[in-house]
């Protein structure tokens, strides 16, 4: 249906200048964040402990049920759960100086199968002509009904399966068509045509509800869904996170898993080398655990610095999805695409209201 909106709409994106929003979100502190770079290296995706037992390499999904457990009562790391704008607050605890943990895991089952070969798959080229597009991209957390006890945080964060199957029904009820980021980044870099309507809806953490709840709303309504992962969390088999068989298994029925880096730090202010194993190792263990190479990075904790926003596409990313609220991106802001939250309070007219808002210029 999306080739036939494409060969039949028209679409003439009017060049406007871009515009910044400065607000970063709130975020806890990451667990397992190491400070300093000098016990990673380039490109390995299961970092220091792999390297020391050897190349690493597949570790195939599939080989054990998954476990039975609901989404966790862990808090996110992005974001406050106000409704928008979302608060300027950064609640990252300072960097704690010289811890350097290597990551914590089985390393060892990585060694069955050899090294992947890259499939890096190249982004469209740019034809040098200034666009943009809007685009509301949703961006969800959990997808949960919140255990009692909850603090504010894993509540506001929250929508519940029968808010969500809502706001899908409608979606289709009144004639969105969900696209990807790639249709964003054509549209943006070749003018290729969006459907009538379109949505992008992605999901950050990845948060074992978006599996047990999400992933089948969206297969109910024949929708994709962009997951933003953070692997490290699902390399420690932690239940309120996501499976590797689960994320292959979202993969295999179209959806996609994107990175969300190792272990979800902030990564402004650090060297080049960290930068890498957050990011090109969140990257190659989804591709070898789900055989998908991805192709856009979500900041952790909505955080980033012009360095960081400069090394993204040498690793082959298309684009990145920020916290910063709006609807609009710009042909020459791929790495700084603004998206939508949709939180425990956004009532169904609010979620009709957020997917027009800049449609009349007013965003
Ligand atoms: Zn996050």
């Amino acid at each position: 249906m999306r080739e036939n909106f494409r060969k039949n709409a028209r679409r003439a994106p009017t060049p406007v200048a871009p515009r910044f929003d400065s607000a970063q979100a709130a975020c806890y502190a990451p667990r397992h964040a190491p400070e300093t770079a000098q016990n990673y290296h380039l490109g390995d995706s299961y970092g220091g402990a792999a390297r020391a037992c050897g190349p690493a390499g597949l570790d195939r999904p599939g080989r054990r049920a998954d476990r039975a457990g609901g989404s966790g009562s862990q808090p996110d790391r992005d974001a406050a759960p106000q409704a928008q704008p979302h608060p300027t607050g950064d609640r990252h605890a300072p960097p704690t100086s010289g811890a350097n943990p290597a990551p914590d895991r089985d390393t060892c089952r990585a060694h069955e199968s050899p090294t992947p070969t890259p499939t890096e798959t190249p982004g469209p080229t740019p034809d040098r002509t200034a666009r943009n597009v809007r685009v509301p991209i949703l961006m969800y957390h959990y997808v949960s009904t919140p255990p009692e006890g909850s603090d504010n945080y894993r509540v506001g964060l929250s929508v519940t399966p029968d808010q969500f199957r809502e706001q899908m029904r409608y979606l289709e009820a009144n004639g969105y068509h969900a696209v990807t980021l790639d249709d964003v980044i054509y549209a943006l870099a070749q003018g290729r045509a969006l459907p009538p309507k379109p949505v992008v809806l992605t999901f950050d953490d990845g948060y074992r509800d978006a599996y047990e709840n999400a992933f089948p709303i969206l297969q109910e309504f024949g929708l994709i869904g962009t997951f933003f992962v953070v692997t490290g969390w699902i390399d420690e088999q932690n239940p309120d996170y996501l499976s590797w068989a689960q994320a292959r298994e979202m993969v295999e029925a179209g959806m996609r898993i994107e990175p969300h880096s190792k272990s979800h730090p902030d990564l402004r202010d650090k060297p080049h080398d960290y930068i890498v194993y957050e990011v090109v190792g969140a990257i190659e263990s989804i591709e070898a655990h789900t055989g998908y190479r991805p192709r856009f990075f979500c900041y952790p904790a909505g955080a980033f610095d012009d360095n960081l926003v400069a090394a993204l596409p040498e690793f082959g990313l298309w684009g990145a999805v920020t916290t910063q609220q709006g609807t609009r991106h710009y042909s020459d802001q791929p790495y700084l695409m603004k998206r939508v939250r949709i939180s425990s309070d956004t009532t169904l007219a609010q979620f009709a209201s957020f997917l027009e808002w800049g449609s009349e210029g007013d965003e």
